[in-house]
Formats: structure tokens, sequence, C-alpha cells
């Protein structure tokens, strides 16, 4: 349906969860996928599952400009050209703001914010010279709302909402298309330890108009339509996915019943 054949993509935390799907699902669409993460491991297991030479898989640490060099002249040797790129890679640390320490907030920061910063650049230089590309961001509801014990992540996160919408400003004229996806709340190794927790996961889906979580295929699926030539004129969009959750007021939004 996107038909993205002769494109090359790369997705950094390409390894597990929401952005192992967005790779699988580029790779449905016929592009050739360069995935990268820090766990080598994890990223040979899964290149070794989809069995397909149009994935590849690259250790990467989005806080070393050396190591994201090294991995995007990886996917520039193998397939010659980048055409698409996805930052997902993400973490989290949980505590409240008067106690977060120092390090994890740094941390936090110099992954999800400097990171993509990093990556962007790296391939952005390219793609500028190509005069061509398409960039998804992976923000988060943290882009917009947000709820306690995470400043750093909702910090890093509202930010680079806004430093997407700088580079589709900037980088519109080269032709290069810079958007976010937010992910609703979705179980995976990251957010598995609250998610799964009975009562926030109750609370969350009664806060949700569709009155469940999300998938990361959902998530998936709206990263290669924004990515592909399907959406060639969506610039500088932060697009939540999210089942509706923004939609309704976080604090007061319960799904009532219809009346009789
Ligand atoms: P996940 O399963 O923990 O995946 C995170 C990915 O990022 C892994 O591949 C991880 O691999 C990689 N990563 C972490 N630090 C890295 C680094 N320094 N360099 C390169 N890769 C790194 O979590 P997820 O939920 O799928 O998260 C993916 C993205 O979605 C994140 O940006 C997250 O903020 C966002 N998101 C998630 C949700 C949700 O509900 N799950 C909601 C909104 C937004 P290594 O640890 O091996 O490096």
């Amino acid at each position: 349906m996107f038909d993205l054949k002769n494109k090359t993509a790369l997705v950094s935390g390409g390894s597990r969860g929401i952005g192992k799907h967005i790779a699988l699902a580029l790779l449905a669409e016929g592009a050739n996928v360069l995935v990268g993460s820090r766990s080598e491991e994890e990223l040979h297991a899964f290149v070794r599952e989809a069995g397909s030479p149009a994935l590849a898989g690259r250790a990467l640490d989005v806080r070393d400009r050396a190591s994201v060099r090294e991995f995007v002249q990886f996917g520039l040797s193998r397939w010659g050209q980048i055409d698409i790129l996805v930052n997902c890679a993400g973490v989290n640390y949980r505590v409240p703001a008067e106690d977060y320490p120092e390090e994890q907030w740094l941390n936090v920061i110099d992954i999800n914010l400097n990171g993509a910063y990093r990556m962007c650049q790296e391939v952005g230089r390219h793609m500028i010279e190509r005069r061509s590309g398409s960039i998804v961001n992976i923000t988060s509801m943290m882009s917009h709302v947000t709820t306690p014990n995470q400043s750093a992540y909702a910090a890093s996160k509202a930010a680079l909402a806004q430093y997407t919408k700088l580079l589709a400003v900037e980088w519109g004229k080269y032709n290069i298309r810079v958007n976010g996806v937010s992910p609703g709340y979705i179980v995976t190794e990251m957010s598995k330890d609250v998610l799964l927790q009975p009562d926030f996961q109750q609370r969350i889906v009664d806060k949700t108009p569709q009155n469940r979580l999300g998938s990361p295929g959902e998530i998936a699926d709206a990263v290669v339509f924004l990515a592909s030539g399907r959406a060639t004129f969506i610039n500088g969009h932060v697009l939540a996915v999210d089942g509706g959750f923004l939609a309704g007021h976080p604090s007061i939004y319960v799904n009532p019943k219809p009346e009789a």
C-alpha cells in the first residue's frame, strides 16, 4: 500500500518493542531497513528471526557521536542512500522531581533528545545533499501532557516534539519532511513495570476513549504512512496515535454510559 521499494530506512531503537514493529512494517512495504541499539545480541536475534536480506542490525549508542556516524556510514555503504530515518531509541526513569538524580536526568535527555539530534544531523546532511528524505521522531503523550515522576522523560519528549517542528521548518526547502508520532500507552520492556500494574492500567484504559491500550503495530502503521510517498505534504506534524487519549481532558475523562 505504501510502496517503499528501493527505499532505505534507519531505525534507532529498532531491536525490540515499538522500534522492532516499525522496522517490520517498513520491511513489509519493501524498504531496506537497518536497525540499531546497544544490545547486539537482541539485534542479531531479530535479524535471524526475520530472515530477510533487506534487514540488517548494527550496534548503536545514540549518546556517542562516533557510534552514530559509524551506524549511518554502515547504512550508506550497504545501500548507498538513506531515504527514511526513524528515531525511536528511548529510555525512561521514574522518581519524584525533587529526588531526580542528575546522572539519570542527563542520561534520559542524552538518549531521548540529544540522541535524536545526533541522528538527525548525521542523516540530515546526507538528505540535504540528495534534496530528499523523511524523518519520523517517536515522541510521546509526555510531549503534550504530563504525569508525575518522569520529569526528564517529559522534558526530553516535549523538546523532541519542538525540535521536530523546527527541523521541518528549516529543512522543508530541501524536500525533507520531519514529523513526530506520539504513541499512547503500549506494553513494552520500557513501560511494563507501570502498565502491568492493574490499577494504573485500568486508569489509563478508563481515560482512553477506545477503552484499551494500543499495540506496537498501530504505532508502526502511522510511522510508515508519514515516512511514505502517501504523506508528501505532511511536514512538522506531531501525530498522536493514542485511541483518543489526548482528546479527552486526562484528569476528568471517564467513558460515560450512553443515556437510556
Ligand atoms: P523498549 O522496548 O525499551 O525499546 C527501547 C529501544 O531503544 C530498545 O531497542 C533499546 O535498545 C533502544 N535504546 C535505548 N537506549 C539506547 C541508546 N543509548 N542507543 C541506541 N538505542 C537505545 O521501549 P519502547 O516502549 O518500545 O520505546 C520505543 C520508543 O517509544 C521510545 O522512544 C519511547 O519513549 C517511545 N514511547 C513508548 C511508549 C510506550 O507506551 N511504550 C509510549 C510513548 C512513547 P538497547 O537498550 O539495547 O540500547
